[in-house]
């Protein structure tokens, strides 16, 4: 067993509260970390760091555990940079648009897929996420569902089973024939790619009856509830997912006090993407309201080509903190620590013995530069599973 001691750490995040200076997240100054065999087995001051193999001094910089991502859409083909002028020129953005995502997917052989997914996920380790949920949703029939879940599952672990992203053309005039799809033969081929099953539970999209069909059916097979709600409007997709016990209701930008209160109840996590709204000139949602009210929040980046084509968590973090009223250590938190939340994860998103070993080396002195330095490329190094990537 090789072990790799990373010390001469200036400012250590751990998201481990019972850790350094007792906060959320868990900060130590002056700190080392001892990785083996792919997870943390040491953490804490440099003067007590015990001997290792290899030793590698990352120079007084700031580590904090790798990024969680835990609501993305990497496989498709072609992008949708015109229909983005468009919006920039004043176009409104609606769910339709994901139709020629569908056609340009479908169009696609799995070498494709797999290329373009992959790549992103190599931009995502160079930003420092090290986990990465990736949803279906492009294909929309049997085998291109299933095509797109297996090059996920070569990807991540955390697979997403979303035929309920929209009806697809084909289905316009019968949409209860698309649902029942969804939820039988298509669900059967998906299954054995997919951890989680999403429903796109809004305006232009599916109803909470549609909604309730297909996360039932996937449940049935399996698979944990996961959903998209309350993007475009104040809808029913918060209150289903706490009613389903959904691990995670993404997007959450348009809640009435009764969404606040069934969150802040629950254990179902509340999953803000402010690359959304940032890319689609929509107003954010108010992660404040969440926090205060007890609820716990996540970030991810919602990577798509239609509404949020960016890999890059930490700049979604210094927008949540900008423009949703984070703080720098709750949004931090939020796509560390919440995202594994958000995929009933306690291995990643912390740093502490037995944790995944992981992380991200920022260079900064501490973490709230990633913040404060909006778009500047401070992830210096990223070690997944105790290798640097
Ligand atoms: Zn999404």
């Amino acid at each position: 067993m090789t072990t790799t001691l990373l010390d001469n750490i200036g400012q250590l995040v751990t998201c481990d509260p019972s850790v350094g200076d007792g906060s959320p997240l868990g900060l130590l100054g002056d700190a080392a970390i001892v990785v083996a065999e792919g997870r943390v087995v040491w953490l804490g001051p440099v003067r007590s760091a015990p001997a290792a193999d290899v030793h590698v001094d990352l120079g007084g910089r700031t580590v904090v555990p790798g990024f969680v991502d835990s609501h993305a859409h990497l496989v498709f083909a072609g992008d949708r940079a015109g229909e983005f002028a468009a919006r920039m020129s004043g176009a409104a953005y609606t769910a339709g648009g994901i139709a020629s995502t569908v056609r340009d997917t479908r169009a696609a052989s799995d070498d494709e897929l797999e290329a373009g997914a992959a790549r992103l996920v190599r931009e995502m380790l160079a930003s420092g996420t090290t986990t990465v949920e990736i949803k279906s949703g492009y294909g929309l029939t049997v085998l291109d569902e299933a095509r797109s879940l297996a090059v996920a599952s070569r990807l991540t672990p955390e697979t997403t089973y979303l035929g309920a992203h929209v009806v697809p053309a084909e289905y316009a005039t019968d949409r209860d024939a698309y649902v029942r799809l969804v939820a039988s033969d298509m669900l059967d081929a998906c299954a054995p790619y997919a951890r989680w099953v999403d429903v796109f539970c809004d305006r232009g999209a599916f109803d909470a009856d549609e909604a309730r069909t297909v996360i039932a059916a996937g449940t049935a097979r399996g698979l944990l509830p996961r959903l998209h709600g309350n993007q475009l409007e104040a809808g029913p997709g918060v209150r289903l997912a706490v009613e389903l016990g959904a691990a995670s209701v993404d997007h959450c930008t348009h809640l009435v006090d009764a969404d606040v209160d069934a969150l802040a109840g629950s254990s179902t996590v509340a999953t803000l993407l402010p690359g959304a709204e940032f890319s689609t000139r929509a107003a954010y949602p108010d992660a404040r309201r969440l926090i205060d009210a007890g609820v716990t929040v996540a970030i991810a980046t919602d990577c798509n080509p239609g509404s949020s084509y960016t890999s890059n968590l930490p700049f979604c973090l210094a927008v949540a903190v900008r423009d949703m009223r984070m703080t720098p250590a709750e949004a931090l938190w939020a796509a560390t620590a919440g995202g594994a939340a958000a995929l009933l994860r306690d291995d990643i998103g912390v740093l502490r013995p037995g944790a995944r070993a992981d992380l991200a080396v920022i260079d900064a002195p501490s973490y709230v530069h990633l913040a404060y330095r909006p778009g500047v490329p401070l992830v210096c190094a990223t070690w997944k599973d105790g290798v640097r990537a």
